[in-house]
């Protein structure tokens, strides 16, 4: 099957005890059990929750995985990830990461001993210095976020082989629509749902998508265990959100496409990060791993300083300023202030995050009203 189809039908059936064609919101901490020992496969909702694993099932589907697991947030996801590390194991990652994600590892995990790595990614074989018997994880985002870059997953995928190291690939950005990193050598996909899965901007949520039934089931323990699991109604909001995704997916990419080249033939413009571009500097890894480019992208001013960005952010009328990405409405944030204030001011100048760097998360409008809208909160 192919995408279209599997985002509506892959890994669901009819529910089981009425035949209702959704999915329904199965609101319910517990199970009435027919005898000891004798139930029907649930027993209490931190463990399992139909609306969830029907969500978790669909999940593997779309990202050509065997096993889905999905949890309360983006967030809670990787924490899963990082606990089945040991005290004393290394991790490598990329520079440009996910302000919540670096402060996890380096504010929570860094404390229980693990010991984390950032580097550019863009030449692995420069990498071998970074490693030793200890490196457990190679963790990467790609695109990366703000700067999108873009990271060659099977290169990853072949260091961490060479390296006996799982790979695990943060596709929040890109969404199974774009690209699918098992069926490019990776361990483990998460996702925060919360941006293109869920699609509305109405739910708080992450994923991790798993082929190895090993993996899989070192982090179904944890997941029950830590117990940051999703509630039925976010896990039904998301499945309804799914269903749209290539839809959405195609309107995310023409209009960043078409926002792109606006921003970039603008004279008060300086650079503008779009993996679409021919120039862009991984444009070719983009092209082979990727089936389009999305819709988000980051700008900086000619005129580069907080003021400017500040100016720009408050004229927009139709993008809204506003952390998060992925909805069906168009958000533009300022990463220096924003996603990666928790990261220190040196390390996100090292990165190319000025000051008046603007990321948008172009939605699915009109193109014509989202460029209108740009020129005159540049011009004005
Ligand atoms: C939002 C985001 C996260 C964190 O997800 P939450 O659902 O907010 O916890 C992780 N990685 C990327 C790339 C994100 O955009």
């Amino acid at each position: 099957m192919k995408i279209g189809t599997k985002v509506i039908h892959g890994g669901l059936i009819p529910d089981p005890s009425t035949g209702a064609i959704m999915t329904p919101i199965y609101q319910t901490s517990t199970y009435v059990q027919n005898s000891l020992g004798e139930h029907k496969g649930y027993e209490y909702s931190r463990t399992q929750n139909p609306t969830r694993h029907a969500l978790e099932n669909n999940l593997a589907s779309i990202e050509n995985g065997k096993h889905g697991l999905c949890f309360g947030s983006g967030l809670a996801a990787i924490d899963a990830v990082i606990k089945m590390l040991n005290p004393g194991d290394e991790v490598i990652s990329t520079s440009d990461l996910y302000g919540g994600t670096y402060r996890i590892f380096t504010k929570i995990f860094e404390k229980y001993g693990i010991k984390f790595h950032f580097t550019e990614m863009t030449d692995f074989d420069k990498l071998d210095d970074l490693v030793n018997e200890n490196t457990k994880l190679v963790w990467i985002e790609t695109p990366t976020n703000p700067m999108l870059n873009i990271i060659d997953i099977k290169k990853a995928s072949s260091f961490a082989k060479k390296h006996n190291c799982m790979l695990g690939v943060d596709n929040t950005f890109a969404s199974p629509y774009l690209q699918n990193p098992l069926d490019m050598g990776a361990d483990i996909v998460m996702h925060s749902a919360t941006k293109y899965l869920g699609g509305h901007s109405d739910v708080v949520m992450g994923a991790l998508i798993i082929n190895d039934d090993e993996i899989a089931e070192q982090l179904y323990f944890i997941q029950n265990s830590s117990g940051a699991v999703c509630g039925p109604m976010d896990s039904f909001l998301v499945l309804r959100g799914i269903k749209t995704l290539h839809l959405r997916m195609q309107r995310h990419c023409e209009n960043g496409a078409k926002i792109a080249e606006f921003l970039e033939s603008h004279p008060a413009v300086d650079k503008v990060y779009w993996p679409g571009f021919e120039n862009h500097p991984n444009h070719k890894v983009a092209k082979s791993q990727m089936r389009d480019f999305g819709g988000m992208m980051s700008f900086t001013a000619v005129e580069d300083s907080y003021e400017t960005a500040k100016k720009i952010v408050s004229s927009v009328r139709v993008f809204s300023l506003a952390e998060s990405l992925g909805g069906v409405e168009s958000l533009c944030g300022h990463p220096a202030s924003m996603t990666h204030a928790s990261i220190p001011k040196e390390e996100r100048e090292k990165t190319g995050i000025k000051d008046s760097m603007i990321r948008l998360s172009v939605g699915i409008e009109d193109a014509e009203d989202l460029i209108a809208d740009l020129k005159q909160a540049i011009e004005g």
